[in-house]
């Protein structure tokens, strides 16, 4: 095996265990986060450190769970206020109730769906 593809080999590895780590400190951070929320933001502070050491894209499942400004952990009703907006496009709108910064996410699915109905 040339040296190339088994350093190519210890970087998906290495990819691998990261997207494993940021999984598992995401997980912790939304059972912590009933009892310690300032745990749960340590945890997602630590899952971004991961995350742009690696170079790896964060799960979409996670994308939408922390404030993009203040790095806490967010629960919709808890500590985030989450809203639909159908105008001008379909998006959600994600206010961190820490912080007041506000996120908006175009809501794709949703549109295709409406798409294929008409
Ligand atoms: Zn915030």
């Amino acid at each position: 095996m040339s040296k190339r593809s088994i350093r190519q080999r210890e970087q998906r590895e290495k990819k691998r265990i990261a997207k494993e780590r940021v999984e598992r400190l995401f997980t912790l951070a939304e059972r912590v986060y009933p009892y310690e929320p300032e745990l749960a933001n340590r945890y997602v502070e630590i899952a971004l450190a991961v995350q742009q050491k690696a170079k790896i894209r964060l799960p979409r499942k996670w994308k939408r769970r922390y404030c993009k400004r203040c790095h806490s952990f967010l629960v919709p009703g808890k500590n985030a206020q989450v809203r639909l907006r159908s105008r001008p496009y379909p998006h959600v709108v994600i206010k961190c109730l820490n912080c007041g910064h506000i996120m908006r996410y175009p809501y794709l699915k949703e549109k295709k769906a409406r798409r294929k109905e008409s």
